[in-house]
């Protein structure tokens, strides 16, 4: 059976930056949250953070539970730990978050900070190498690497559709390694577009073979990139950009407006929906996916909300 908890002044799905930040600026404006989180974070296999000054290196898990407890003892935000699987309107100022072991909380406003997935590429030895040996960026995981011989970029995906963006890319690797290798696995037409902008670039070569496997060596970020013709290739560590999706039902079930990219489209600064009500941040709402910025879309969700629910002397 399920209990009825009190109504409070915002739901918050997603307990990562952005979620945290959200709540974080929404107790200062004496607001009650509920934030609800299913504890599957985008950086769950890259421990330690980067590019956050005063927390640079510290395990993330680390910086979510301090969060946490701060916002615990305000005594104005509660966590549940569960997924929710529906959020619907109550009537015409209320929503109704169920989550799936089917408690219902309710709340004036929404924010989704529900983050993205990645969508891996089909090559063999992918997945076992994400992150341990394949980067999505190089500020975040460059730095350890630096002085390597040679490294990869995989030009698949949507790296393939943003060529100038991966010569871009190439010259932030180069900062790391000596030579870097552009792999289009096969696609002939990448291949010479590549070998025509990378012809004034001496530390880039261009290799249009397709890749066979990658395989994870036990050295550092070291990855053997196997090819069709048999030659191997052993390079330092690879970059590449997956595809990234929603996480979860609860964007499209809600119906807010996705952009061209896939992300809930949002008002700037203070990032509304399409639907009144919601608010979006970090991940979910925004192309440039990291940390830093998933913190600063939460609080100005976190503004932009509290300045739509009333003052408690009125309520
Ligand atoms: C490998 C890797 C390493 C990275 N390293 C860095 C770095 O060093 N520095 C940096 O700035 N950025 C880094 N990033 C990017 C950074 O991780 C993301 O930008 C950041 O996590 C986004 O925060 P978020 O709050 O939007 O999403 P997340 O941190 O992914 O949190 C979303 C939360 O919402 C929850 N959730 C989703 N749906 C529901 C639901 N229906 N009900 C309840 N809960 C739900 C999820 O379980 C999750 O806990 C890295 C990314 C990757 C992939």
């Amino acid at each position: 059976m399920s209990i009825e908890s009190p109504v409070v002044d915002v739901l918050i799905v997603g307990g990562g930056y952005g979620g945290l930040a959200a709540a974080s600026t929404l107790y200062r404006a004496t607001h009650s949250l509920i934030i609800f989180d299913s504890g599957v974070f985008r950086d769950a296999k890259a421990k330690p953070i980067r590019q956050i000054p005063g927390w640079d290196g510290i395990d993330s898990s680390k910086y979510r539970a301090i969060a946490r407890a701060e916002l615990e003892q305000t005594g104005l935000c509660s966590f549940v730990s569960a997924e929710v699987s529906t959020l619907r309107p109550e009537g015409s100022n209320l929503w109704m978050a169920t989550t799936i072991d089917g408690q219902t909380y309710r709340g004036k406003k929404v924010i989704l900070a529900t983050g993205c997935e990645e969508i891996y590429p089909d090559i063999p030895g992918y997945q076992e190498c994400w992150v341990t040996g394949i980067f999505p960026c190089m500020y975040q995981f460059g730095y350890e690497e630096h002085g390597c011989e040679s490294a990869g970029i995989l030009v698949v995906d949507k790296l393939a559709g943003v060529l100038p963006q991966v010569m871009k890319l190439a010259g932030d690797t180069h900062k790391f390694a000596r030579q870097v290798y552009l792999y289009s696995n096969g696609n002939a037409e990448v291949t010479a577009q590549l070998q025509a902008l990378a012809k004034e670039t001496p530390f880039v070569v261009v290799i249009g073979q397709p890749i066979v496997q990658l395989v994870k060596e036990s050295t550092r970020a070291v990855v053997t990139v196997e090819l069709a013709d048999k030659t191997r290739h052993v390079q330092g560590f690879l970059v590449h950009q997956p595809y990234t999706k929603l996480a979860g039902q609860l964007p499209t079930q809600l119906g807010v407006e996705i952009t061209p990219m896939g992300d809930i489209k949002v008002q700037h600064p203070f990032p509304a929906t399409s639907v009144p009500g919601i608010y979006a941040a970090g991940d979910c709402a925004s192309p440039f996916k990291n940390a830093a910025m998933a913190i600063a879309s939460g609080v100005c969700a976190g503004n932009g909300l509290a300045r739509e629910l009333p003052s408690s002397f009125d309520c």
